[in-house]
């Protein structure tokens, strides 16, 4: 279980993990009021979710400023506690993309080197993903 602790990294992460994300539709179709990033464009897909391998659709959000729809000014999210399981778990290092370029598991701010390390990682592992849709 990771212990994030955002609030000491929000003026500078301007939370950088709320970024685009592929959403189940009928999860955004019900939270539709709450959308507080307008998208000016809805890409839309049909595949297996890695949560629970159950066939979905899903759509993806696209923002003008590529943040998630649900990220309000102040950098907190709309929807909180609600919010979907990749961001529940965001943090807990079980994989590189979903590790906080910022702070540990723990909370400890990552050093210089570490956070540069990861950002690396993250670049990589999204061109994969965005080369494998694509191909779809
Ligand atoms: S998980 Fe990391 S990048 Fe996301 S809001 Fe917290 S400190 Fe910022
Ligand atoms: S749903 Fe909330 S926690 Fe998840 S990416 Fe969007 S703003 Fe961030």
């Amino acid at each position: 279980m990771c212990k994030l602790v955002c609030s000491n990294f929000l003026d500078k992460c301007h939370a950088e993990c709320c970024g685009i994300i592929p959403l189940e539709k009928d999860f955004y179709n019900a939270n539709i009021e709450k959308i507080v990033n307008k998208p000016h464009d809805i890409q839309e897909y049909h595949d297996i979710d890695p949560f629970d391998n159950i066939e979905k659709d899903f759509i993806i959000p696209v923002t003008e400023n590529t943040k998630c729809c649900f990220l309000k000014d102040d950098y907190t999210c709309a929807i909180y506690e609600i919010r979907p399981q990749v961001c529940k778990i965001y943090g807990d290092e079980s994989v590189p993309q979903l590790s906080c370029h910022w702070q540990d598991k723990n909370g400890n701010k990552r050093s210089r080197q570490a956070k540069r390390l990861l950002e690396r990682k993250t670049k990589k592992n999204i061109e994969r993903f965005l080369k494998q849709r694509k191909e779809i």
